[in-house]
């Protein structure tokens, strides 16, 4: 991010632009929106610039700028579309301490002026930095189509009554008699009696929230799936959405995370596989604690969180608590493995069952029914199997697998930084270890990729 988008305060305070033409025009239009004093220097200007100066809505000089004329100004404006004037005016206004703007200059402007959806005083301000005008367009004809045109309304009535609001506890209780305010009632109330029909549904609903019981915590189990934001389910963009207290693991992917309300309180508990963690009681308390103060908790954890989550930990904790959960199932690893190589977990005539197993559990490599595993055709999605690796290829090639058989290992699956590493059992740990993946990855022994699996039984025929 190059510019960083603020609400910059003007009520009451200079802002200067230099120009009287049609670039001029277009800016003094959006500013005579806010409560800035405006003042204008044009030898020549537009009517329109002189019908507004008679109706006091600026201050014009019929001159070119000189020094100190942007004395005290919080922002300057160049419209005079003539490069030579904007650069001398430019450098007049920086001298007097105003950040300064270049009409369609992005390279020489301190600041950019973003397209503008003024729902006042709810404001969107869509920037692209310069890169893209046409796609800021249409995102503001967009919204302009979205956001009802009563939707200023009800917030500069909302914000009177903000004070009165104050009698509701802090926190959830106040924020859902909000969200009835502008979602339901106060929509409804604006359509059907205007700006009147607004403010008794506030007074209805104050004292309605004002009575209602206090809403018990909740902790939801959410799957974040394997990395992509849009693997989420409905459900979990809900209860992310809603959340007080997120309380995540360490594979939870950060774009997933920049969904959870901005408000809510982040609690990173991420588990390095080998390295320093939450200890797992830690853990349990603090979703017990937070859920005990009333908090909507969402317990977010990579992929599905019945998969190697320790999830039944965290549910015994819950349940003694007596708090109520939900459970929101997530993409596995696994699933988002296979689709990434064109495959099948089970195919007929090849696997009619397929194996989740884990590379280590607590007490270090994990051990498995090998014997079984080894037989022609099975599958297996192996997770935390990178350190592993030499342990299960040895145990398996001991108990009789055919060393061609294919293991494909998907690194970062359904991310942008997605890796496929094609591999037989028999060169399996070298393989891995030269690739130094370095990202969470799956192994799905008895797989190969689609097209690499295609290419063999092409050099098969041949050899026939
Ligand atoms: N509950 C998770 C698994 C947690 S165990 C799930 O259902 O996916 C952590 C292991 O999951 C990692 O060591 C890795 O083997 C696997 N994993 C998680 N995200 C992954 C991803 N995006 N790509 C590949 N493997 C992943």
């Amino acid at each position: 991010m190059q510019h960083f988008p603020i609400f910059v305060a003007l009520a009451g305070r200079r802002v200067v632009l230099s120009g009287g033409g049609e670039a001029a025009l277009a800016k003094l239009r959006l500013l005579m929106k806010t409560e800035a004093h405006l003042t204008v220097f044009a030898p020549e200007p537009a009517a329109e610039i002189e019908t507004w100066e008679r109706e006091g809505k600026l201050r014009l000089m019929r001159r070119a700028m000189e020094p100190g004329d942007a004395t005290c100004a919080v922002l300057f404006y160049a419209a005079d579309e003539d490069a030579a004037e904007d650069a001398r005016t430019v450098a007049l206004a920086r001298a007097d301490g105003a950040l300064a703007n270049i009409v369609d200059n992005l390279a020489d402007s301190q600041f950019i002026t973003p397209a503008i959806v003024d729902r006042d005083p709810v404001t969107v301000a869509i920037g692209t930095e310069g890169a893209a005008p046409v796609l800021a367009r249409a995102i503001k004809r967009d919204l302009e189509e979205r956001l009802p045109s009563g939707l200023g309304a009800l917030a500069r009535i909302g914000k009177a009554f903000r004070r009165f609001a104050e009698a509701l506890p802090h926190g959830r209780p106040r924020r859902d008699f909000w969200a009835d305010y502008y979602f339901k009632e106060g929509p409804r109330a604006f359509d059907a009696e205007g700006a009147e029909g607004a403010q008794a549904a506030l007074d209805g609903l104050l004292e309605q929230h004002l009575n209602a019981a206090e809403k018990p915590g909740h902790v939801h189990f959410v799957g974040a799936g394997p990395g992509d934001p849009e693997l989420l389910t409905l459900k979990a963009r809900r209860a992310l959405d809603e959340a007080d207290v997120v309380i995540f693991d360490r594979l939870v992917a950060p774009e997933i995370l920049e969904l959870c309300r901005r408000e809510a309180q982040m609690v990173d508990v991420g588990k390095e596989a080998f390295g320093p963690s939450t200890a797992q009681e830690d853990i349990n308390r603090q979703i017990v604690e937070h859920g005990r103060a009333g908090a909507q908790v969402v317990r977010l954890k990579s992929g599905d969180p019945t998969v190697f989550g320790r999830l039944d930990e965290e549910l015994d904790a819950v349940t003694e608590a007596g708090l109520a959960y939900t459970i929101v199932p997530g993409v596995t690893a696994a699933s988002a493995s296979v689709a990434a190589i064109g495959q099948s977990l089970t195919k007929r005539g090849r696997n009619a069952s397929v194996k989740l197993l884990t590379g280590h559990d607590m007490k270090g490599f994990a051990d498995h029914d090998w014997k079984t595993m080894a037989r022609p055709g099975e599958v297996a999605a192996i997770y935390m199997g990178k350190k592993a690796a030499r342990f299960i290829q040895g145990r398996l090639l001991m108990h009789g697998a055919d060393p061609e058989t294919p293991v494909t290992v998907i690194e970062n699956a359904s991310r942008p930084d997605q890796r496929v590493l094609a591999a037989r059992l028999s060169t399996l740990a070298t393989d891995l270890s030269e690739a130094e993946m370095a990202g969470p990855a799956l192994t799905l022994f008895g797989l190969a990729p689609r097209a690499a699996e295609a290419a063999a039984q092409e050099l098969i025929k041949e050899a026939l």
